[in-house]
């Protein structure tokens, strides 16, 4: 158990990394980020098509934010680029998701989230008042 102990517990420090503030906000950003490939992956596997839900989004952004400031507190070029310019994919996901969601109209009756634009309910086939949800 003796690599154990050394693996976890190197030159003095927890896995041989020298922890600060800025190292945990790396690696919590990490973690974010990396966390929405399984929400991804479990959204896929439930609705049994590929699918990208909302959240994927919300940890891409907060993941690479997180990424970002880590990457100029280390003045690293490379790593500042590729996590510079990502954001803006990721708002305007969210930005077109909400509004989509906001054009939706919600069922009185069933309570079903039906195209804009519709007369009926997709769901129950009742008649829509065309107040968007
Ligand atoms: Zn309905």
């Amino acid at each position: 158990m003796d690599w154990l102990t050394n693996l976890i517990w190197h030159d003095g420090k927890f896995f041989g990394v020298d922890w600060s503030v800025w190292k945990i906000v790396g690696w919590l950003g990490n973690a974010v980020f990396f966390s929405r490939f399984f929400v991804q992956w479990y959204a896929t596997e439930k609705k049994k098509r590929v699918v990208v839900p909302t959240s994927f989004w919300w940890l891409s952004l907060v993941g690479s934010m997180m990424l970002l400031a880590y990457s100029l507190r280390q003045r690293d070029s490379v790593f500042i680029f590729a996590y510079a310019f990502t954001w803006i994919p990721y708002i305007r996901n969210l930005i077109i998701h909400q509004r989509h969601k906001e054009a939706h109209l919600d069922c009185a009756k069933c309570g079903a989230n039906c195209p804009p634009q519709s007369n009926f309910c997709s769901s129950c086939g009742s008649r829509l008042d065309g107040q968007p949800s």
